[in-house]
């Protein structure tokens, strides 16, 4: 399976900021492309690149991810694609925009804007009818894993941002998880190589039991939290880490890329 570099910019950047970021993005490429010698309509990442901008940087960065073949998306949608839901996001509109992808049940979305998994299990399906591939986060908070309920957790937010897609959907649209231990986002503590891994099996075993096996193995499954320069090594080679989801590293272009890079 093709691995998945994913930037969750948060609520940085504005519009020129994104541009500048972009144009300083693509340099960097560039560079790669030359020293690689690898051609032009060629990718010189072996990973897919996912950039999630804040809702009105899209715009910036969708003509940027036409040159450089990454992909784009929003932090977060609304269940439903129009009417009198003030400050939503719809689906279809940011596709129609040329997003291919979307966050779903961020931590910060669950914990700070009280997403339910039952609103959560929403997204992921209207995101999935929109033609959005979801990436859909997981992950346990620190009091979840001292009391250890770290597996029941993940598998409570998994079965239940699946729910509604299980069945044809599930099986014919792609989708993506991401875990992202909660204590580790933003804090500088990683998970270790051992616990990101054991959990990334963990996920892998219950996929399948709700998709059966073949289609659990097609699905990566994204590690998240203080994923750096430095670290993003040693847990690339990890079995059942198919990638990063990386928040405060992504908003260094050099940094991003030097993560990308281990892929
Ligand atoms: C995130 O926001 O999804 C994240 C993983 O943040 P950080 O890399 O800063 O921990």
């Amino acid at each position: 399976m093709r691995k998945i570099c994913a930037a969750n910019w948060k609520l940085n950047f504005s519009p020129d900021e994104a541009r500048r970021y972009f144009v300083e993005w693509s340099e960097l490429v560039g560079t790669i492309q030359q020293a690689r010698q690898t051609p032009e309509q060629t990718a010189p990442l072996n990973c897919d690149v996912v950039f999630f901008t804040p809702a009105y940087d899209l715009p910036v960065a969708v003509e940027f991810a036409v040159k450089n073949g990454f992909q784009i998306g929003p932090q977060n949608i609304y269940f439903v694609n129009s009417g009198a839901f003030t400050g939503e996001i719809s689906p279809q509109a940011v596709r129609a925009l040329g997003a291919e992808v979307a966050l779903i049940g961020h931590s910060e979305r669950r914990t700070l804007f009280g997403e339910t998994d039952e609103a959560i299990a929403k997204k992921v399906k209207a995101s999935m009818s929109a033609d959005l591939m979801p990436i859909l986060c997981v992950g346990e908070s620190l009091a979840e894993r001292e009391s250890n309920q770290t597996k029941d957790i993940v598998g409570r937010q998994l079965r239940g941002g699946l729910e509604l897609i299980i069945g044809d959907f599930a099986q014919s649209r792609r989708f993506t998880i991401a875990y992202e231990p909660v204590w580790a986002i933003g804090t500088g503590k990683v998970a270790t190589p051992a616990q990101a891994s054991d959990m990334h099996a963990e996920i892998r075993t219950e996929l399948e039991t709700l998709l059966g096996k073949k289609r659990a193995h097609e699905i990566p499954i994204l590690y998240g939290g203080s994923v750096k320069p430095e670290n993003a090594r040693e847990l690339a080679s990890q079995a059942n880490i198919d990638g990063f989801l990386v928040g405060g590293a992504s908003l260094k272009p050099k940094d991003f890329l030097a993560i990308a890079a281990t892929l």
